[in-house]
């Protein structure tokens, strides 16, 4: 991967890199498409990284599908596939890890601990194996692309970070590979965080400005389907994931919840203009 990036690179081509953990759908196709437009070389990494989940989360039952995934990329004719090994990527002796930004506190980051060390880490690592020109995330996990633009920024990595929109089901329910391990039922309760969020946007459209107002309208919403658990619901800055008091555009409205087992998030940009 590294031969082969450098090769790019001497010949002035830009490339654009899209890391996934696989089981690809959409969304994150949505990425690679916009990379399609931007850069003369695309690839994708398809990587499980185990650093990333906590103790007793879904990683060994995560969903993986190489076959598939292969398939839908080589209809977007991406130029590689990155398929990393564990032992590739974290050989015996490894123990370096990154230490998140401040914008990881709070939210995923209370949830699960030690996540955006992980992340941060295998960002890292991508980041210098493949050494992109721009690196295409998804809106979808908002405080990832925070604190990964923040991890960029300060360690001087040189790449430029787009961030797409959320692609979502016709429904609204955001596109996301654990929304395979919800059965029927689980699936439409699982609507509520869209309908919820969405709520309030149009408050906020409607005139509404306390940050407070809309939580509280908000949990009262999610506690009314009694097949869901909140995890969190917040209005924060989209930099620095703060807790904002008076909404203005730009803040982002955030939410997770459990459904069973599995735990889902999204979230929506409060707009008023453009
Ligand atoms: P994952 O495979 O879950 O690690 O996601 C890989 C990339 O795809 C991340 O940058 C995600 O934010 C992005 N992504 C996941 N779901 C969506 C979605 N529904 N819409 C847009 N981007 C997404």
């Amino acid at each position: 991967m590294q031969n082969a990036s450098r090769a790019v690179r001497n010949e002035g081509r830009e490339i654009g890199f899209t890391p996934t953990m696989g089981y690809l759908h959409e969304g994150h196709l949505s990425l690679v498409r916009e990379a399609k437009k931007k850069d003369q070389n695309v690839g994708v990494s398809i990587y499980v990284n185990p650093t990333q989940f906590c103790p007793g989360e879904d990683f060994e039952r995560y969903p993986r599908e190489e076959a598939r995934d292969f398939t839908l990329l080589e209809k977007e004719n991406v130029d590689w596939i990155f398929l990393p090994s564990n032992e590739e990527i974290y050989p015996d002796g490894f123990s370096t890890y990154i230490e998140p930004p401040s914008s990881s506190r709070g939210w995923c980051g209370d949830s699960r601990p030690g996540h955006f060390r992980g992340v941060c880490t295998i960002i890292a690592i991508l980041l210098n194996i493949v050494r992109p020109t721009r690196m295409y995330l998804g809106q979808k996990d908002a405080q990832q692309a925070a604190v990964i633009r923040r991890l960029v920024k300060d360690l001087r990595f040189g790449t430029d970070i787009v961030v797409c929109p959320t692609v979502r089901e016709s429904d609204g329910l955001a596109m996301s590979s654990r929304n395979t391990y919800l059965s029927y039922e689980e699936r439409r309760s699982a609507l509520i965080l869209y309908e919820t969020l969405l709520n309030g946007i149009e408050c906020y459209h409607g005139g509404e400005c306390d940050a407070e107002m809309i939580l509280l309208k908000g949990a009262e919403k999610i506690k009314a389907v009694p097949e869901v658990k909140p995890d969190y619901l917040g209005i924060v800055h989209p930099d620095t994931f703060q807790s904002v008091k008076t909404i203005e555009d730009g803040n982002l409205y955030i939410g997770s919840i459990y459904i069973g087992k599995t735990r889902l998030i999204d979230n929506m940009i409060f707009q008023r203009e453009g």
